[in-house]
């Protein structure tokens, strides 16, 4: 293996510079060039690309982001375009690719892979922690991180002024983020997709606190969930109940800042295992992690099922706000 590349492709997540970092140090420890691909597919389908060394990602571990940008590339779901892209990497005499994203990033490696025959090993870049195959995603430990930060600034406020905040938190059809976060921050009821919303059992909740003597403070973290607004719906229900909640979409700030201690070990030990993996002539395959474990996962795996919540997570969460 004489050469290969590394984009980041997707949303961006707090941990793909350390995988990045990972991919980079690891192929030149083995005497391999890399190339690092900008924009993610945009930039592959347009030969955006640039030799790297072990400078270029000096001082990078501890950033948020991505140094090599990322995109979102309608143009990569053609089968054309997608031969293209493979053209301009054998023109570079590229040997191998890995591709650091969620599962759209994922799909693009896999059909690039299977139509071109040139090597390519996905790492899970995602905040959402939704991938099947990988227990962990780069990006959902410091998402969690940077949600409960703010939230348990929320409480305060919310304490002091008795008040009901309901924060809405990323994940998109995934309760993922929702359910640790709540878990985490002791939130007073999580809404997630997995389990279906009735406000009247918000409203018995509530009821029930003021009972106990909790007064009217409270927080209730709420997953975006696949429709936009939700959370602005349940407010307004909440209004309707006689409740004056106030909402904050924490949105953004979830995506970026610095990776977590935990975030960049496991992009480190990703992306220095994607170069084993290309190096043992491996293919179509996404690094993942199992019970502790790292290992290969089949692309065609990973992609033909949706990762459940497991259902403990969601019992522990209901448990611990009774
Ligand atoms: P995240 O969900 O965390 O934002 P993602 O990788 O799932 O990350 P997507 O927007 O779904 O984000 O996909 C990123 C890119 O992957 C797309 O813009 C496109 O270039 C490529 N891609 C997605 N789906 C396909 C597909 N079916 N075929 C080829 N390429 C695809």
């Amino acid at each position: 293996l004489k050469a290969i590349a590394v984009l980041t492709s997707g949303g961006d997540a707090p941990g793909m510079n350390p995988a990045i970092r990972g991919v980079v140090r690891a192929a030149l420890s083995h005497g391999i060039r890399v190339y690092g691909v900008n924009r993610g597919y945009s930039g592959l389908i347009i030969g955006d690309i640039w030799e790297m060394n072990s400078r270029s990602v000096t001082n990078i571990v501890q950033r948020g982001g991505t140094l090599l940008k990322s995109d979102r590339c309608e143009a990569f779901k053609d089968p054309t375009v997608r031969h293209q892209a493979a053209e301009i990497l054998r023109e570079r005499e590229i040997e191998g690719l890995v591709v650091i994203g969620g599962d759209g990033s994922l799909t693009g490696a896999a059909l690039l892979a299977e139509e071109s025959g040139i090597p390519v090993v996905g790492l899970p870049g995602t905040i959402d922690n939704d991938i099947h195959g990988s227990d962990d995603t780069i990006g959902f430990d410091t998402a969690v991180n940077t949600a409960l930060d703010a939230i348990d600034r929320i409480r305060d406020t919310a304490l002091s002024h008795e008040r009901l905040f309901l924060v809405e938190v990323m994940g998109r059809d995934s309760g993922f983020i929702a359910t640790q976060v709540g878990i985490a921050c002791g939130a007073e009821m999580v809404v997630i997709p997995e389990v279906e919303f009735k406000i009247q059992s918000l409203c018995f909740q509530l009821a029930n606190n003021r009972v106990k003597g909790e007064g009217s403070s409270g927080i209730i973290v709420v997953a975006e969930g696949p429709r936009p607004g939700l959370t602005y719906r349940i407010a307004q229900q909440l209004e309707e109940n006689g409740q004056s909640p106030k909402v904050c979409i924490l949105g953004h700030i979830q995506r970026g800042g610095s990776p977590t201690g935990h975030d960049r070990v496991l992009a480190s030990c990703m992306g220095a295992t994607a170069v084993d993996y290309l190096r043992a002539g491996y293919s179509s395959i996404m690094v993942g992690v199992q019970k502790g474990e790292v290992l290969d996962v089949p692309l065609k795996e990973v992609l033909e099922r949706k990762k459940p919540l497991a259902s403990e997570w969601i019992a522990m969460s209901s448990l611990l706000h009774k």
